[in-house]
């Protein structure tokens, strides 16, 4: 693909592979302005931004309200560090506790970060509030689960990209299939403190796991007086067309985790949410972050948790939503195996006989519009909540026509 690339991006590219670590294959794409949902390269070219930053960007890029809170916030107060109290920390903490009706909220920065800080405060919570034995927590995880890129989280991902070279690994974790409530219910013993899930998982591919299995999972915990832990770092905020992907199915976990969209695509803002029950075991001086809850991170977060209790972003998703699928559903048998959505939020198996996901996405990328594969063959549709249905009908229309000129 790289042979036909305008000069301005042939000098970028060049630029990043000799001084970037090679940790992404990302697409021969070099962005340098972007409004909603449309993207412009180096050379002037447009593109549909049908991934928005693996939901960071569910506003849409440089929504107008978000730019201007944050604008207003850089002129007056970036960062204090957590050794002093800002103005601006207030008020989102509890913006975010009430729209996602729990009491307590524990700002950090990345999702990974908000992981982490879950892992904690469940291992202390085990150990001072449920009484498990010193050391002898246990947290049970999902087969093909991705929850960031840290030491202790690739111990518990079982792929093998993301592991491999980089043990040893931190113990205390057991993984059982995804969607199968009945090993969850068989893994869970008297050291479990924490059960930790995607309500839907992203990275694996837009699994959807089966109706009721979430249900049945709060069920197990609550008997078992076991945690519960929802990343909804990439379902949440909008994506599935419900505040939380847990709200679809009725859940209400013990602990929310969120990031991306949290941030509004401006900076990164991640967050665990749960009752004092739970949260409250951090004492001080036991977890933090220098940049967690900056007044700037704090002021974007804040106009965030405001556009979504408006409403108006989820139902744009859940009406989007059911017009993505009826168009991917019509591809089905035409060069497409599967399709698997809820809300604004797909995965498009692609016939591996035709091409690999990454193929498609660079035949898109040619007619103007970003995806991203995963897992071999599976395309995956993001787009911003601000896209408008017929650049939605649009950005189907080039997945059509891609799939077409590969069978003929
Ligand atoms: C992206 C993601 C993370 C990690 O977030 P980072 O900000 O990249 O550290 C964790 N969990 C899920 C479900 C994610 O999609």
């Amino acid at each position: 693909m790289t042979a036909h690339l305008a000069s301005e991006t042939q000098r970028y590219l060049a630029q990043a592979e000799e001084f970037g670590a090679h940790n992404y294959h990302p697409l021969p794409i070099v962005v340098s302005e972007a409004h909603g949902a449309w993207v412009t390269d180096v050379d002037g070219k447009r593109y549909l931004d049908c991934l928005a930053a693996y939901s960071a960007l569910n506003f849409g890029h440089a929504h107008p309200v978000l730019v201007d809170v944050a604008k207003a916030q850089l002129d007056r107060l970036t960062l204090t560090s957590r050794a002093f109290h800002n103005d601006r920390l207030g008020p989102f903490l509890e913006g975010l506790a009430r729209l996602a009706g729990k009491e307590m909220v524990l700002p950090m920065n990345t999702g990974a970060e908000a992981v982490e800080s879950a892992i904690k405060v469940a291992r202390a919570w085990g150990y001072r509030v449920k009484g498990v034995e010193h050391d002898r927590a246990k947290i049970i995880v999902a087969d093909g689960n991705f929850h960031g890129r840290t030491t202790t989280i690739i111990s518990f991902s079982d792929d093998p990209d993301a592991r491999n070279d980089f043990g040893p690994y931190t113990p205390g974790f057991v993984s059982v299939p995804y969607g199968d409530a009945a090993a969850l219910a068989a893994a869970i013993d008297d050291d479990t403190v924490a059960v930790l899930l995607e309500p839907i998982q992203g990275e694996a591919g837009i699994v959807v796991p089966p109706a009721g299995y979430l249900a049945e999972v709060r069920r197990l915990t609550l008997d078992a007086g076991v945690l519960f832990i929802a990343d909804e770092i990439q379902s949440g905020l909008g994506r599935t067309g419900a505040t939380f992907q847990c709200d679809n199915e009725g859940v209400v976990p013990d602990l929310y985790l969120l990031g991306k969209a949290l941030g509004g695509g401006i900076v990164p803002v991640s967050a665990v949410v749960g009752d004092a029950a739970v949260l409250g075991v951090l004492r001080p001086g036991e977890h933090g972050s220098t940049f967690g809850g900056n007044p700037l991170a704090a002021a974007v977060g804040l106009a965030v948790v405001g556009m979504l209790e408006t409403g108006e972003f989820q139902r744009r998703s859940r009406e989007l939503g059911a017009r993505l699928r009826a168009r991917l559903d019509a591809l089905v048998g035409h060069g497409v195996v599967e399709v698997r959505s809820v809300g604004l939020w797909a995965g498009v198996d692609i016939d591996p006989a035709l091409a690999s996901g990454r193929r498609v996405a660079e035949l898109l990328a040619e007619r103007g519009v970003l995806a991203k594969d995963t897992h071999g063959s599976t395309i995956r549709l993001a787009p911003p909540l601000v896209i408008e249905s017929d650049e939605l009908d649009w950005a189907v229309d080039q997945l059509e026509a891609v799939l077409a000129d590969l069978r003929s």
